[in-house]
Parts: structure tokens; sequence; C-alpha cells
């Protein structure tokens, strides 16, 4: 709906800096360009692309002062699309994308819009690195405040436990700097629950020692014959050693020119483990593997940049896309059977399930030591996931995922999942995610911070009544 004159002299006169709205030439690209999931279909009022946090402040507080509801978009990159709103103005951080790295300090300063790709390079450069997600145009904001997990999380935690400041644009438009030192109870919730509080206009990283250069095992296994594999590969990644990254997946076989042709599309799990210490301090690491007898293997040395990148290809841009995930324990043979009996079913090619084994750094952090909506006791993070390139596709690999999760779901003790695999961020499953004690203190420094819930697109935490 086109905005009131007035209500729109008003937004203006707080916020000129860049601004496309509807009508303008650029906006359906700007719109499109915004949100990874195509099947969110929302309009927003206005788009702002400010490019400092006073810019931030400037668009925050005319949105206010205007009436106008209001969003803020990182990457884009939520399933459920938080970043846009029907009418509200979205407050698009892309020009705030900029990233350093300072080799002598290991840390890494970087803009509340940028994508992993960007960090990945600079950090690459000089030998180090953060944990970050596992595809490379994911956006750093989104996931950082909800916790944040790749190939590194066994070596390092989670990409929150390595957040040593932020700048925010708090609802009232003031800028104030969050770390141990200053504000530390906020920094404690932008670290899990970080959506709810501000706009984090910049990030500061501690950087890790990391080679440039892992190796990569991939191993597959037909989804018909992957019981006893997996049940193998559970006790494998349960002792996985601390230097090593791994994830797994069920889906289907990748037309990848390095996999055998007669695979190709077939549902299979795959288990894929990443080290740093050589060829053949992984070639002894992945030995338990190869004796699993893979339907398909595939064993590379990859620039670490490479294989930040490697699944890019299989959530690209512009995907119609549903998830639910959630968290288990541990991984009995049942729930092994409910994954096996699942797969299968999907419709989509690049619909899959991913599950992240947890553990090494991950769970040496202490529970309350963030607000990390999931216990550090789980072990296997995991989330069915659709992506199909047209609505029609989505709406059977839709019915999928309820299904496969309702199948899953009595293996949990609870409706937790790690939020950003939430998919649908429902009080309910918001309060389950984040534990009773946790949620309440959530609740409080929301009241602190934005007592009018101003930050309520995302996984809400409405203020605690005062
Ligand atoms: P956005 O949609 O822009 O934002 C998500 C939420 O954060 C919204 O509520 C938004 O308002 C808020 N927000 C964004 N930027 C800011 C900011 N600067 N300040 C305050 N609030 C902000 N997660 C992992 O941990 N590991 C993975 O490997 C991983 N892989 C993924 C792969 C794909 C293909 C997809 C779609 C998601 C993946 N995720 C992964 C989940 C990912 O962490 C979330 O989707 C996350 O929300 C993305 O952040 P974003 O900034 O791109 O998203």
């Amino acid at each position: 709906m086109p905005l009131d004159s007035t209500v729109l002299a008003r937004f203006l006169d707080d916020y000129r800096g860049e601004l496309v709205r509807p009508g303008d030439e650029g906006f359906a690209r700007a719109r499109q360009e915004a949100v990874w999931n195509a099947d969110v279909t929302r309009q927003p009022a206005l788009i702002a692309r400010p490019a400092s946090a006073a810019e931030v402040a400037a668009a925050l507080v005319g949105a206010r002062s205007a009436g106008l509801d209001l969003t803020v978009r990182g990457g884009g990159h939520s399933i459920p699309g938080s970043s846009v709103a029907e009418d509200a103005v979205m407050i698009d951080l892309s020009r705030l994308a900029g990233v350093h790295v300072d080799p002598a300090t290991r840390r890494a300063t970087v803009g509340g819009g940028a994508a992993w790709a960007a960090v990945d390079a600079a950090t690459a450069a000089h030998g180090l690195a953060v944990v970050g997600g596992t595809v490379s145009h994911t956006g750093v904001a989104g996931l950082t405040l909800g916790g944040g997990m790749g190939w590194l999380t066994h070596r390092q935690g989670l990409t929150c436990d390595n957040l040593v400041q932020a700048t925010v644009v708090t609802a009232e438009g003031r800028v104030v700097r969050a770390s141990e030192e200053e504000h530390p109870d906020l920094f404690w919730g932008l670290r899990g629950a970080g959506a709810n509080f501000g706009v984090v206009t910049e990030f500061v990283f501690a950087l890790h020692e990391t080679d440039p250069m892992a190796t990569l095992g991939m191993f597959f296994w037909a989804a018909e014959d992957a019981r006893e594999p997996l049940r193998a590969v559970r006790e494998y990644l349960g002792g996985l050693p601390t230097h090593l990254g791994a994830l797994v997946a069920g889906m289907s076989i990748p037309a990848a020119p390095f996999l055998p042709a007669e695979h190709h599309g077939r549902p299979a799990f795959g288990a894929m483990v990443a080290g740093w210490d050589g060829p053949a301090g992984h070639a002894a690491a992945i030995a338990p593997l190869r004796d699993l007898h893979p339907t398909v293997e595939f064993v590379t040395p990859i620039p670490y940049t490479a294989l930040q990148q490697m699944l890019d290809a299989s959530s690209p841009w512009g995907v119609h896309a549903y998830e639910k995930g959630l968290d288990l324990e541990d991984l009995p043979d049942g729930a092994i059977d409910v994954l096996i009996d699942w797969l299968p079913r999907k419709t989509a090619p690049d619909s899959f399930i991913p599950v992240l084994p947890l553990g090494g750094r991950f769970a040496e952090v202490p529970d309350d030591a963030t607000a990390f909506g999931g216990s550090r006791s789980c072990r296997w993070s995991m989330s069915f996931v659709a992506q199909a390139a047209d609505a029609g596709t989505l709406a059977a690999d839709r019915e999928w995922v309820r299904g496969a999760w309702q199948a899953l779901r009595p293996f949990t003790g609870s409706d937790r999942a790690y939020v950003n695999f939430l998919g649908e961020p429902d009080d309910a499953r918001v309060r389950a995610t984040y534990g009773e004690e946790k949620y309440r203190r959530l609740a409080a420094l929301k009241a602190e911070w934005d007592p009018e819930n101003v930050f309520r697109h995302n996984a809400n935490i409405p203020p605690a009544p005062r």
C-alpha cells in the first residue's frame, strides 16, 4: 500500500540516507535481492539503506515517529523472512558490509550487513578464521545473534562465543557498545537472542589460527543401506577429536563432476569431515568411515574459503524454502530409523536434512555464559529443510518437513531447537528453545532495552511486564 504523504514526510524529517520506495525503478530488484527465500512475498513500505550507525538510528527514529513498523535486514537469509514485513520500513544493512582484520590483535571488525564470504576471505588471507555458517552468502548478523554453527564449531564453539564486542543502535536510537566490560547484560543477550535488543551495526570477533588449506572427506551411503553405517557414524562423531569439523546430511547425492554419475540424485546420507592437520593426519582420522563401505567417497585438499562455499549452490538465492528444526541430546537407533524412512519421501532434489554434530569447544562453554537457546548438552542440532524451485513443489515438501518433524519429535525431550533453525518461531517454541530460566532473564532484559517491542520480527521475546 503506498505510504500516506504525511507519514512519509515525518519519516524523512529524521532519515536522509539512501531510500528505495515502491514505484522507484530499483524497488522490485532491491526487494528481491534483500530476501533469500522467494516464498516470502511480503512487501515493505520503504527500503532504507543506511551507511552508518547514525543513519541507522535516524531510520529507526524516523520510522517510530511516523508510526511505521520496522524490520532489520542483515543478510536476508532467515527462512521465515524475518527481515521483511508488510508495509514496514526495512532497515537494510547491506551498505554496512565492511570487514577489517587486525592480524596483530587477531580481531575482525565486521559490518552488520556483511555476509560470511567476505569475512572468510579477509581472515583466511592472514591464516586466521572465526567459525561461520556453511553457506557463504548467509548474513553474519542473524547467524551470530542466534548462535552460529559451522565447520569450526568443534574447534571454536559457536560464532557468538567468539564475539568480543558489538555496536548497537537501541530502540530509542542511541548508539551503545556492548562487551564483557560495557553493558554486559546486553552483551549476554546479544549472544543467542540478539535480534531482540537493537540493530548491531558492527561486530568484533576473536580470530583463531586456521590453516587456509584443509582436507575434506565426503562419504555417502544410499538411504536404503544407511542404517548400520549411520549408527557407526554416530559413535564416530561422538568421539570426534576437537581439531576436526563434521557435518552429516540426508540429501540427494549432488550432480558434482567428481561424484560418479550413476549415483547423482540418489537419496543418501553423507558424512563430511574436514581437518587441518595435513593429508596424512586426515587419512588416519577418516579411516573408520572408509571401513563402513560408503556407496561413494571423495577425499580432497580444499582451501578453507572453498570449503565455506562448497554448499552455496545447493541453497541458491531465490529458492522457495521452509524448515523445522529440533535438537537431540543423543541420536537413538529409533531416530536414525525415522531419518532413513523419511528422506526418500521428499520431492525436491535440494530438500535435505542437515544434522550438525555438536561437541568439543561448543560443549565446554557453560550454558549460562550466553543467551544461546539450546542446551550445551545437546549433541545433535538438526533440521528438515524444504528447498524447491517453485511454490508448488515447496507445498509438497512443506508437508514432508512437517511429517518428518512430527515423526522425530518423540525422540526429543522438548520442542527446543537451535533458534536459527526454528523455521516458524512461535511463542511456544521460542520459550521451549530458551527454557524458562533464560526466557525470564531475556524478557527482563527486553523490558529494559526494548520495552515497546520495536524489534519483534524475529524469534520474539516480548518484554516482561514492569
Ligand atoms: P536476516 O533474515 O537478515 O535476519 C535474521 C534475523 O536477525 C531477523 O530477525 C533480523 O531482523 C535480525 N537481524 C539481522 N541483522 C541484524 C542486525 N545487524 N542487528 C540486529 N538484528 C539483526 N546457521 C548456522 O548457524 N550455520 C549454518 O551453517 C547455517 N546455514 C544456513 C544455510 C542457509 C541456506 C540458510 C537459509 C540458513 C542457514 N543458517 C545457518 C541459518 C542462519 O543462521 C539464519 O537464517 C540467520 O537468521 C541468517 O542471518 P541473516 O542476517 O542472513 O538473516
